[in-house]
């Protein structure tokens, strides 16, 4: 078994129930066991202003699947919640699933990218990130809890507890 940890956001259609409704999703799939969920989070868009916040998430999961047979299963909830896909970049979508991290392994392949290119960079990642998992190292030997630490929070808060 690895232990995968797996970002969720939204900032359409209600956000919160979509994160709610994903994690029911990904609690059904199989050869995937919910280990740890963080609190429910707010945070601002990047890139494009124009749209609404976001609610995020971390999940970990104890999965036998492997990390692109994992990325197939997240892109058919995302698909199955309603998510289309647009050429605009970083623009207003009603569920993201993204794999942070699959074990300690470093994936760089064209449809992915492990642990996730954005992973050090994202207040709305790191924090939950940090708060299921503060004794985590990534691959490249830094601490999660020392990047969530240092990074801007960008007005990042806690909305509720999700377990
Ligand atoms: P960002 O990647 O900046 O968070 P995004 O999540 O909105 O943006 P998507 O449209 O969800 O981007 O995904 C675009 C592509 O990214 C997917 O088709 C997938 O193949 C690829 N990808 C690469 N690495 C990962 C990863 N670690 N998790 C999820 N998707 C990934
Ligand atoms: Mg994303
Ligand atoms: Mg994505």
């Amino acid at each position: 078994m690895a232990l995968a940890y797996i970002g969720l956001g939204s900032n359409l259609a209600d956000p919160q129930a979509q994160i709610i409704a994903a994690l029911k999703q990904l609690a059904l799939l199989e050869h995937c066991l919910i280990s740890d969920v963080s609190s429910l989070y707010f945070s601002r868009p990047m890139g494009p202003q124009d749209q609404p916040d976001y609610m995020n998430a971390v999940v970990a999961i104890e999965t036998s699947l492997s990390p692109i047979e994992l990325l197939e299963q997240l892109q058919s909830i995302e698909n199955k919640a309603g998510r289309i896909r647009k050429d605009n970049r970083w623009g207003a979508r009603i569920l993201d699933l993204d794999i942070l991290l699959y074990d300690q392994q470093m994936i760089n392949t064209e449809r992915l990218t492990v642990p996730h290119y954005g992973l050090k960079l994202r207040e709305f990642v790191l924090l939950p990130l940090a708060e299921i998992a503060k004794e985590l190292t990534l691959p490249d030997g830094d601490s999660v809890k020392i990047l969530a630490q240092q990074i801007e929070k960008n007005g990042l808060k806690v909305h509720s507890k999700l377990r």
